[in-house]
């Protein structure tokens, strides 16, 4: 079958799928987007964009209307309970002229979905999709929760996110781990104390992380995260509010005015985070993208550059291929060398800020400051943070 004019249904309206709607019906495939939310909700923590991302940002054409709408971010700056920098990252040192983007899901989620309406893709909300079916010529076809068939489809695309219930259809050996600790988080006014253009985070022991990231906007927005084990988030709920804002001020101080705008537990919101594994992401007319393939946890803030890039290597894919096989074979290829990176990255690093093993946590502190100092690593690690590693030595091809 040849690439062009293909009927294509995606499955989720989170990242992923709105970006590759946009890039796959301006190449003239006919586009359906299904999303199981009634409407397009302001839900997401904020989330740090990097210059990867961007990069598919400026190629859809949204890139300049986001920008006033981000805190621009020069700098990584992680300290331990004694105040030493673990980190202190700014991307210029490698990367001149380079910045990062905090921004929030849903601002990002409403150009996203503009430009796929303006690009000619119908976008069906209230719709949770809960089979992929096949025709008996094999063409995939998606039924939804309340038994309403949709296509037949040349190809779909399932970006349904980490807990994809559509991947084990699709008869592709993937796992999924979900890690015992995750996040709460809240957005609220920032205050002087915190600067404008840094991420900024404190850890403790492996048992303790706080973070700061400013998330623009006319409001002048910060995105506070605290790593919780999920299964003492109950017991959190029903804890002592003030107790809990005591731990946080011990170790950031600086943050009393901040943390007077919580005033109940339900103003936090939790997130879990998975580790999805999958040797490919491609099947018979069918493709993975985003964290339905290879979500990972946030330590190096990838989900959405990562999603957004898949998006932009697909249409890509499909658009050199003489065949569809040929061009989900390619995206499958193009990705996983800058997939693999990144998954064995976080997977390798988050034990060492969110784990049950504080061993870990003194290891941390006593290498990080000094690698730190050694220049090469340095410019690794920033040009890790920007998205931009394939390999120890290999890097993303601009
Ligand atoms: C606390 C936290 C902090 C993060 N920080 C960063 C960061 O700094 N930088 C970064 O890049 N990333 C970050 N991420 C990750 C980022 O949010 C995700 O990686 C990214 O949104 C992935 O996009 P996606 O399209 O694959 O999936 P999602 O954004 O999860 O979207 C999936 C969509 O599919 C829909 N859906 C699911 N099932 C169905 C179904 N059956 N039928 C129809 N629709 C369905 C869902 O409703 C959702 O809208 C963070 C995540 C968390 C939790």
């Amino acid at each position: 079958m040849k690439t062009s004019g293909l009927t294509i249904g995606i499955v989720g309206a989170g990242t992923a799928g709105p970006a590759a709607a946009v890039l796959l019906a301006r190449a003239g495939h006919r586009v359906r987007l299904y999303e199981r939310a009634p409407v397009n909700l302001p839900v997401g923590a904020g989330f740090l964009l990097q210059p990867t991302g961007m990069g598919v940002l400026a190629q859809i054409g949204v890139l300049e209307e986001l920008r006033p709408q981000t805190a621009e971010i020069h700098r990584l700056h992680c300290v331990d309970r004694r105040g030493r920098a673990l980190l202190n990252l700014r991307y210029e040192e490698a990367l001149p002229g380079v910045r990062g983007a905090g921004t929030h899901r849903a601002t990002l989620l409403n150009l996203l979905l503009r430009a796929a309406r303006e690009a000619g893709a119908e976008i069906l909300w209230d719709h949770p999709i809960a089979t992929l079916a096949r025709e008996a010529d094999g063409r995939p076809r998606l039924v939804d929760a309340r038994g309403v068939r949709h296509g037949p489809f040349d190809l779909v695309l399932l970006c349904d996110g980490a807990q994809s219930a559509l991947s084990p259809q699709a008869g592709l050996p993937f796992r999924v781990d979900r890690y015992p600790w995750g996040a709460l988080w809240f957005i609220g006014k920032r205050p002087a104390e915190f600067a404008p253009d840094t991420l900024w985070q404190r850890v403790g022991s492996t048992r303790e992380l706080v973070g700061f990231l400013p998330t623009g906007t006319k409001d002048d927005l910060l995105s506070f995260f605290w790593s919780v084990k999920l299964a003492d988030v109950a017991e959190w709920r029903a804890g002592d509010l003030d107790a809990w804002k005591r731990r946080v001020l011990a170790l950031v101080p600086q943050a009393a005015g901040f943390l007077s705008q919580i005033e109940r537990h339900d103003q936090l919101s939790v997130a879990a985070y998975h580790d999805v594994r999958m040797k490919r992401w491609h099947g018979d007319r069918v493709a993975v993208l985003g964290d339905a393939g290879h979500a990972l946890s946030p330590q190096l803030g990838q989900g959405v550059n990562l999603a957004l890039i898949d998006a932009a290597a697909l249409a890509r894919s499909l658009a050199e291929a003489e065949t569809l096989a040929e061009g989900l074979a390619a995206y499958s290829a193009a990705r996983r060398s800058h997939l693999g990176y990144y998954q064995f990255a976080t997977r390798w690093l988050t034990p060492f800020f969110q784990s049950d093993a504080p061993s870990l946590g003194v290891l941390r502190d006593g290498v990080f400051p000094w690698a730190g100092r050694v220049r090469w690593v340095r410019r690794q690690m920033i040009t890790t943070m920007a998205g931009l590693k394939t390999g120890i030595f290999g890097r993303v091809k601009e």
